[in-house]
């Protein structure tokens, strides 16, 4: 951040009172900017035995499968942020379960959640950021090509859960440790 997007004054880069870490404050007004972790919100959502995937049209991932998830927005819950990415990403219509996994990210300021959810109706297609969207039963998914770790954790635990029929949630952290300079 250069600029204070309250008044465009600088901003620099400091401790506040009664503070211990370094916040980017206003020249100006002084305004302190805090800056904090985002939220993703996603959705493991089924119909039968099968799991809805989405192939990523756009980067990170391009070209790899995950589950229909991105950030929460300001004024909505997490819930209703995993059922509009679902409609966005793969225009399929979701009823939302339980909380299945929660995973922080530290070293990129993330927390992914992931609702277990189902299809209302067998119908979906790919939405802007999908180049494919497809149904995939447990010997179908395409576990070499999937986008991200937290996605592989999510179905891993589902297909060993779906086993008993008793999901229970799965809180992890993943801690990655940042190289000297690196930029995360
Ligand atoms: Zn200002």
């Amino acid at each position: 951040m250069k600029f204070c997007s309250t008044c465009g004054a600088t901003v620099a880069l400091r401790i506040p009172a009664g503070d211990s870490r370094s916040r980017f404050i206003c020249d100006g007004c002084e305004t302190i900017h805090y800056q904090n972790p985002r939220i993703v919100t996603g959705c493991l959502a089924t119909w039968e035995d099968r799991v809805l995937l989405c192939r990523r049209a756009i980067e990170p991932r391009r070209g790899y499968w995950t589950l229909p998830a991105g950030y929460l927005e300001n004024g909505e819950t997490a819930e209703d942020g995993a059922i509009r990415e679902t409609w966005e990403e793969a225009s399929a219509r979701v009823a939302v379960d339980d909380l299945y996994t929660l995973f922080s990210l530290p070293h990129i300021s993330q927390v992914y959640m992931f609702f277990r959810g189902r299809l209302l109706v067998p119908e979906y297609a790919a939405g802007e950021e999908s180049e494919e969207v497809g149904l995939f039963r447990h010997d179908e998914i395409p576990w070499n090509a999937l986008a991200f770790p937290v996605v592989k954790e999510t179905l891993e635990h589902y297909f060993a859960d779906r086993e008993s029929q008793h999901f229970p949630v799965r809180n992890r952290s993943i801690i990655i440790s940042r190289p000297p300079g690196a930029r995360f």
